[in-house]
């Protein structure tokens, strides 16, 4: 791995990508006069944005970091939310709900778009506006949410039968596109595509056919060497039947041992290449590098070897899915606390509403959203127990701010707390502080057309040689006036994760999580811009796809903290505690990450708030 310094890194999110012909157009760099007006039109490094974190990791790498001279801003509220994610958005929906809409509420966030995860992208190609997500992707199982949250979506009007059929199920068949394995020339010697995944990780995009031919064939087509191909066969074959355990231990077994020993001690797999091959087929799935998984996590990450199944049944099927992905709920949330933002009664209607983000933050308005603003402190004024109020300061435009609260929301990141609310007892501060975050990218491809994907058969390529180990094409989803793509001369978005890891297999997850984060932040645009070229000019048909003539756009969602990933024991118990008038939500106190989850967070901290 290519060393990166702590200087790189803060240099790194908060550089521009100056080099880059897809993105310089559209982003105005950061603290420069321009400001831009409508986020989710922004391309090029987005995500946690460049600057997004300075100020947050000024705060947590220093202990005497000293945000200046406070303005004190004269602004007392009932509520203040740190953190304007789902968690924190539902948080003020509950607290607007209960104490009337004359309830004065400030959310608070250090990113410059609202959602936090849940981030609408859009993309201008050929004059079309096509909408997308940059996290936070799919509602997962709505119908059993429990009833406060199905209350929240009739309050916003989230229906979820329209679903059903706004999500085209039979997209993929139509167009023969199915789930494929493409090895890339760097790694495995040669550029080829093979139908078949050779893993579950694409079971849960309904509709999306899976392998086209047998394991035989496949395996035969790959540029394996010979014994690498005998052994991708074996792994395929194998499965728990393979394991040399009673029957009434092989559950304990698959759960206490390692899936790598697995492979390598059962399957006797030595094979660099198949090994890498396994390392990559559960992604975001299981939020570790595969080496680190258990029999039983692996299986249930859809990993190499075994048989594929259903993720999601009939009932439950992944498709509540906005066309830009939970930034449709987040949107809906904040046309609930802040009506005038758009015009538009439903969810909905507000697929393709523009939003006034200028509507945000208005002095005469009881809730308001402030972007651009880190909370880097919130105290008690006097003792926890008996304090009237509390204070909370955040940096905006490099000036640090102050206002006052009878209450505090902190649905922010739960390991960022401590840094924060300095008079937290030590427990809960330890414990907070354990609360982890995986790193993920998801990037966005505006594509002028999609007929090389049509041509090759690609609805979905596991890459295991590539930094983005997948891409599939965006769910077809039409809703609320707007049209997914219909035919193949038609734009489209190509979605793109990268779940990066450690270059060092078998380190402890902690230690990957921190080095894939500085490589992440450290790259500039015109990296991630050069894998996306490398990697679809590698594994599309040359007759049908230019990268330079096929690209519009590009849209790099860097999540340095993704998935919540709970700590150790009872560590989110101790951690979620009430402290004083000061409440925690986020998805960090389920522990989940799960969009229904952080909402229910955000309603139970208020919840506590009153009790
Ligand atoms: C790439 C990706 C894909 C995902 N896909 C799915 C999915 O398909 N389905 C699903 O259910 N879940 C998914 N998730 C999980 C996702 O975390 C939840 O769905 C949900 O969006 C989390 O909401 P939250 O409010 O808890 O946290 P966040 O969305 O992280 O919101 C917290 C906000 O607080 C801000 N903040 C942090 N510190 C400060 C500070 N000091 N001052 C001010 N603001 C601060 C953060 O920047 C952020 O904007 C995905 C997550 C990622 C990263």
């Amino acid at each position: 791995m290519s060393k990166i310094t702590r200087r790189d890194f803060v240099n790194g999110s908060a550089t521009l990508i100056a080099t880059s012909v897809l993105s310089s157009a559209q982003t105005p760099a950061f603290g420069s006069e321009e400001k831009p007006t409508y986020p989710p039109s922004l391309t090029g490094l987005r995500g946690s944005h460049p600057g997004a974190n300075t100020y947050a990791h000024r705060r947590a790498w220093n202990a005497d970091f000293d945000a200046g001279a406070i303005h004190d801003t004269g602004e007392d509220y009932d509520l203040v939310v740190v953190g304007a994610g789902l968690s924190g958005l539902a948080a003020a929906y509950s607290y607007r709900r209960q104490f009337g809409p004359r309830a004065k509420i400030l959310i608070l966030d250090n990113h410059d778009d609202f959602g936090g995860h849940a981030k609408r992208n859009e993309h201008l190609i050929n004059g079309k506006k096509i909408i997308s997500y940059g996290g936070s992707q799919t509602l997962v199982e709505p119908r059993l949410a429990a009833p406060a949250i199905r209350t929240l979506f009739e309050d916003v009007g989230v229906d979820l039968c329209r679903f059903d059929t706004a999500f085209d199920k039979g997209f993929y068949k139509k167009h023969g596109l199915g789930a494929t394995t493409y090895f890339n020339a760097e790694h495995f010697g040669q550029d080829r595509v093979v139908q078949h995944p050779f893993c579950n990780y694409y079971n849960y995009i309904v509709g999306l056919q899976g392998a086209a031919i047998s394991n035989e064939e496949a395996v035969a087509q790959t540029p394996l060497g010979e014994r690498g191909q005998a052994q991708l066969l074996k792994v395929l074959q194998g499965g728990l039947h393979s394991l040399n355990v009673p029957p009434e231990t092989r559950s304990d077994y698959i759960k206490s041992h390692n899936y790598f020993d697995y492979l390598t001690g059962t399957l006797g797999v030595d094979d660099p290449q198949v090994l890498r091959m396994a390392r990559n087929s559960a992604i975001d799935w299981s939020s570790a590098s595969a080496e680190l998984l258990t029999i039983e996590q692996a299986m249930k990450s859809g990993a190499l070897g075994f048989a594929p199944v259903t993720s999601y049944n009939d009932e439950q099927p992944y498709v509540h899915h906005f066309p830009d992905g939970n930034a449709g709920v987040a949107r809906a949330l904040v046309k609930y606390l802040i009506p005038d933002i758009a015009e538009g009664n439903t969810a909905e209607s507000l697929v393709t509403a523009h939003f006034d983000y200028r509507e945000l933050d208005q002095a005469d308005r009881p809730t308001r959203v402030r972007l651009n603003s880190t909370v880097v402190d919130v105290h008690h004024n006097g003792d926890v127990d008996s304090a009237d109020t509390v204070s909370i300061r955040y940096v905006r435009d490099g000036t640090a701010h102050e206002v006052t609260a009878a209450h505090v929301v902190m649905a922010c990141y739960n390991m960022m707390i401590p840094h924060i609310v300095a008079d937290l007892p030590e427990r809960q501060a330890t414990a907070l502080g354990q609360q982890l975050k995986s790193p993920l990218v998801y990037t966005t491809l505006g594509l002028k057309n999609w007929k090389a994907f049509k041509e090759a058969g690609i609805g979905l390529a596991m890459s295991p040689g590539n930094m983005h180990q997948t891409l599939f094409m965006d769910f077809p989803v039409s809703l609320g006036g707007y049209r997914y793509t219909s035919a193949p001369d038609q734009p489209c978005i190509i979605q793109m994760i990268s779940c990066p890891y450690s270059e060092e297999w078998g380190k402890p997850r902690n230690e990957q999580y921190r080095e894939a984060r500085y490589q992440m932040l450290g790259r500039q645009f015109a990296d991630y811009e050069s894998e996306v070229r490398q990697h679809l000019s590698g594994m599309l048909p040359p007759k049908y796809f230019d990268f330079d003539r096929d690209v519009a756009s590009i849209t790099v969602n860097r999540w340095a903290h993704g998935y919540t990933v709970a700590g150790p024991g009872s560590s989110v118990r101790l951690g979620r505690v009430p402290h004083g008038r000061i409440t925690i939500a986020n998805s960090d106190s389920a522990p989940a990450a799960d969009a229904i989850a952080a909402m229910e967070m955000g309603l139970r901290a208020v919840e506590e708030l009153s009790a």
